[in-house]
């Protein structure tokens, strides 16, 4: 059907930060544009990150930046060229936002909120003519049997009952596998695999992991902050990673922080061996030595606790942590504790499960994609955000890949549509 949009129309299915940047790319080149989402409203996991103060990305060199991204990093610094933190500040900008550098290079908008950048973008795409059907589940694809036709039957269940939407153009932004209860569920992975497409399992990334507290330290310490520490351990092959940072003590485990920094190693660790030992130094600026004279000193009638407190600065949690992981005997032998202090062992034994992760690790493979994002095996259907395989560490990261890889897919869905209406 021809309408004002030369009848060039696209489904979009996911409204998140990929799925909306994707519809803006297509709107704004004159294509209609329907998106759906399964919830009531779009962004809601973009809403959420607002509340840590919305870390939009991070105001790194081009190369550091696209070398968080690790096994991926060639793929995304592609994305990123065409869209990268630059233009995502820009984009900000234009929508009436101004975003600022933090102290640690991290970007945030200068509210450090999510809703008003939100209202202004999805006001923007209403007016420039997106139509949002909301309550839409995207639950798969029925065949479609008339010869020469290649459009996709896209089934949605809706409020209004189960129905069948059919296209040739379709981005799919579903998002991860974490916190289902915004949208993202994961629950399009087995979806895809029946479309032919291949999707590595979805991990969590970005998660804390459990520790067998004893009953009394959970309770006492479940919720405390730990900062300033220095985390360390040694890969299967022996590489040793180092990270400073704080993490939070759960009433289960560890999370938060310098934990998160380094949890795609910690789990890939403990997929190949059952569990990884990291070593906490409670107090990084202070070498052993120090350390040791430090405690040596006579502590009179004082408990070993104000001792610490007086001698080493340590106190509350990290007396807790003492408490907990070093055998009481050690207490009384200033070198044991000591190296305790600069070298505490914690058991991690399994990840956090992926709903309560930050991000998700796995997707669909880039290998089942062309540059454009497109699906070899489905010309036509093209999938962006998170719902790719790769991973990123908290830092503005995640929120800069899933809007260039937007930005790629809505750029490759229109070559694709140049490329169609030349052959017609
Ligand atoms: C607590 C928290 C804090 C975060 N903070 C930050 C931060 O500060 N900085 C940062 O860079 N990143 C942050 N992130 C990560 C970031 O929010 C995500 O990486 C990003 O939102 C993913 O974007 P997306 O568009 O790929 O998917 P999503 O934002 O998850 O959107 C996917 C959409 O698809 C819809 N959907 C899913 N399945 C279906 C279906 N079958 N049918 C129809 N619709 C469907 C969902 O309803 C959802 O609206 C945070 C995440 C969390 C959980």
């Amino acid at each position: 059907m021809q309408n004002k949009h030369g009848g060039r129309s696209v489904v979009v299915i996911g409204g998140g930060p990929a799925g909306l940047k994707t519809a803006e790319i297509l709107i704004q080149a004159g294509v209609q544009v329907d998106l759906y989402d399964a919830m009531p409203t779009v962004g809601r996991k973009f809403l959420m990150a607002g509340k840590g103060g919305l870390n939009l990305t991070h105001a790194e060199s081009a190369e550091i930046f696209s070398s968080r991204y690790g096994a991926r990093r060639a793929q995304i610094k592609q994305w990123l060229e065409d869209f990268g933190p630059d233009e995502l500040r820009k984009w900000a900008l234009d929508l009436g936002v101004t975003t600022f550098v933090g102290t640690s290079g991290r970007v945030f908008p200068a509210e450090m909120k999510a809703a008003p950048l939100l209202r202004a973008w999805l006001h923007r795409l209403r007016k420039e003519g997106v139509r949002f059907h909301m309550r839409h589940r995207w639950n798969g694809c029925a065949e479609v049997n008339e010869p020469g036709v290649k459009q996709l039957a896209l089934c949605f269940n809706s409020p209004e009952g189960e129905h069948t939407v059919y296209a040739d153009t379709v981005v799919l932004a579903l998002g991860g596998g974490s916190w289902s209860k915004l949208g993202s569920d994961g629950a399009w992975v087995q979806l895809l695999k029946h479309l032919g497409i291949s999707v590595s399992p979805l991990l969590p990334s970005n998660c804390g992991f459990d520790v067998r507290w004893s009953e009394h330290f959970s309770s006492r310490f479940a919720g405390h902050p730990v900062k300033s520490v220095a985390v360390t351990f040694a890969d299967a092959a022996g590489i040793s990673h180092y990270r400073q940072g704080d993490f939070v003590v759960t009433a289960g485990g560890v999370e938060g922080g310098v934990i998160y920094t380094l949890s795609s190693l910690l789990r890939d660790e403990i997929a190949e061996k059952g569990s990884v030992e990291i070593f906490l130094d409670l107090m990084p600026g202070k070498a052993l030595a120090r350390i040791i004279s430090e405690i040596a000193h006579p502590r009179g009638s004082r408990s070993m606790s104000s001792h610490l407190q007086s001698r080493a600065s340590i106190k509350g949690v990290k007396t807790g942590l003492l408490r907990e992981c070093v055998p009481q005997d050690d207490f009384e032998h200033p070198e044991r504790l000591a190296a305790a202090i600069k070298a505490l062992p914690i058991k991690l034994i399994a990840p956090r499960p992926l709903d309560e992760a930050i991000s998700t690790a796995g997707g669909v493979m880039f290998e089942s994609l062309n540059e454009s994002l497109m699906v070899r095996n489905l010309p036509g259907l093209f999938c962006a955000g998170e719902m790719l395989d790769w991973e990123a560490p908290t830092g503005g990261y995640l929120l800069t890949a899933c809007f260039a890889s937007g930005y790629c897919a809505g750029k490759g869905v229109l070559e694709w549509l140049a490329t169609k209406e030349s052959q017609t």
